[in-house]
């Protein structure tokens, strides 16, 4: 697996506007001058977020557009001229970055070429040595859709090279610009809601669920139900009596199975083409390398403890988190019964920022089990089983699968943050989902910096994680 990410909508639209020009001798991009249409090529410059596992995730920071001037014909297509090649390199070689080249092609579907191959060959060897240990990566862009790959140097020095699983540009509107189509009877009725693109770019993309109790499992559901193929579910819990008021995914013949398992065995019931991976939860210690190269987070914990650690991985990692909380306060009358969605992404506040995470929950869940047991004793995180009710969990879940889906068809783009509040007051009777204006992000914040701590390490540790 390996992601292309473009945190920053504006990289992607210039490209995307810089291909789609006619070019060459100014010709058009019919099928009759097709023969004397010029080809656009784009770079974009990349930190190495993760260079480990079966591939780079890589996030563009900065895009060049190759001016006609530099492109010229040769006998079997179109080439770069050395000028723009030595600054384009020399600007890699001096910031540390990786390049990624782009081109267009005038018919779809969109892969490499012989004479493309041919280029790329010697290239490919060229910047792999040039930038000692950064991935190289090339991509073709035509009728809308993109091919992407990768090459890198594995560690017994010899070039691996693969697909980018997904090329995400993540703005007003989620885009998986190389996502394959899913047209199946089974999503024909939300189609005409979601539109073609939106679909595949749901049947692509990667989404990790953190907790998968009676939030999670819902979501896990609600995910199956609109063609998600390509899901991890995170959480170490068995199934309890308990839990089957709201666990809509276990049944009493469930209990004492893992929720994962149990989760998943009704996603596959769902779509027998699901691909669902399970893995344990998340803890303080785990560096959690699982949540590296995925597309999307959505948290469906109960504790300011583990909230935090995603928090901290999706900045890191500049992938969007949506995190979703339930919640009953009995301190005040009339109890207070409700929860909120609250979608994070690159460049906007994390949950540090907006003041949602909770520094003495935190603290407790980050000491040792007999000291946890010591504070349980003193009457902090007494752990007793707060109220749960299957109508509250699937109010947000749905709230935040809505948010998604807007998000992914672009139709609008998602609310920041939703508030679920179930009990109302005597002034608003009845259920009441908002939106709440959210500020930008805190350049003090601890967490991301103001959604800029990854400058920090601007030069990516070559060839490591
Ligand atoms: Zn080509
Ligand atoms: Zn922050």
């Amino acid at each position: 697996m390996s992601t292309l990410k473009f945190t920053d909508p504006e990289h992607w639209k210039g490209i995307e506007r810089h291909l789609g020009q006619p070019g060459g001798s100014g010709a058009s991009s019919d099928a009759s001058s097709s023969a004397s249409s010029g080809e656009r090529f784009a770079f974009a410059y990349t930190r190495t977020i993760s260079n480990a596992g079966t591939g780079p995730v890589l996030e563009v920071v900065e895009t060049v557009l190759v001016d006609e001037l530099d492109t010229t014909r040769g006998v079997d297509g179109w080439y770069l001229s050395d000028r723009a090649l030595d600054s384009i390199h020399n600007h890699a070689l001096t910031t540390g970055y990786g390049i990624v080249e782009f081109h267009n092609h005038h018919h779809g579907p969109p892969a490499f070429s012989a004479t493309d191959e041919d280029a790329l060959a010697p290239t490919v060897v060229y910047c792999l040595e040039l930038l000692g240990g950064t991935p190289y990566g090339a991509a073709v862009w035509a009728d809308g859709a993109l091919h992407a790959e990768w090459w890198r140097v594995n560690r017994h020095g010899r070039v691996e090279r693969g697909q980018f699983t997904t090329v995400t540009v993540l703005g007003d509107q989620f885009r998986v610009l190389n996502a394959r189509p899913a047209a199946e009877e089974r999503l024909a009725r939300q189609l005409p809601l979601l539109g073609t693109r939106a679909q595949a770019a749901i049947a692509t993309m990667r989404v990790a669920v953190v907790g998968v109790g009676g939030t999670g499992s819902q979501l896990a559901q609600g995910l199956a139900c609109l063609g998600f193929r390509n899901v991890l579910l995170m959480d170490d819990d068995l199934v309890e009596i308990s839990n089957l008021n709201r666990m809509v995914t276990a049944g009493y013949a469930d209990v004492g199975q893992p929720k994962t398992a149990v989760t998943r065995k009704r996603m596959r019931a769902i779509d027998p083409l699901i691909n669902v991976a399970t893995a344990g939860a998340v803890t303080v210690a785990a560096e959690h390398p699982e949540l590296e190269d995925v597309d999307l987070i959505i948290g469906c914990v109960d504790n300011d403890g583990p909230r935090n650690r995603i928090n901290q991985i999706a900045t890191r990692t500049r992938t969007p988190y949506l995190d979703i909380a339930t919640g009953v306060d009995e301190t005040v009358e009339p109890f207070a019964l409700g929860g909120r969605v609250i979608l994070t992404a690159p460049h906007g506040p994390c949950l540090t920022c907006l003041g949602e995470l909770d520094a003495a929950e935190i603290a407790r869940w980050a000491k040792p089990p007999d000291q946890q047991q010591l504070d349980r004793l003193h009457g902090y995180g007494t752990g007793t089983a707060n109220p749960s009710v299957v109508y509250l969990n699937g109010l947000a879940v749905n709230a935040a699968l809505t948010e998604l889906a807007a998000w992914l068809s672009g139709a609008r783009p998602p609310a920041q943050w939703l508030d679920v509040d179930v009990i109302g007051d005597l002034g608003r009777p009845g259920t009441q989902i908002d939106p709440r204006e959210v500020a930008g992000p805190n350049p003090g914040c601890i967490t991301c910096a103001g959604g800029h701590r990854w400058r920090e390490s601007l030069h990516p540790v070559l060839g490591a994680r």
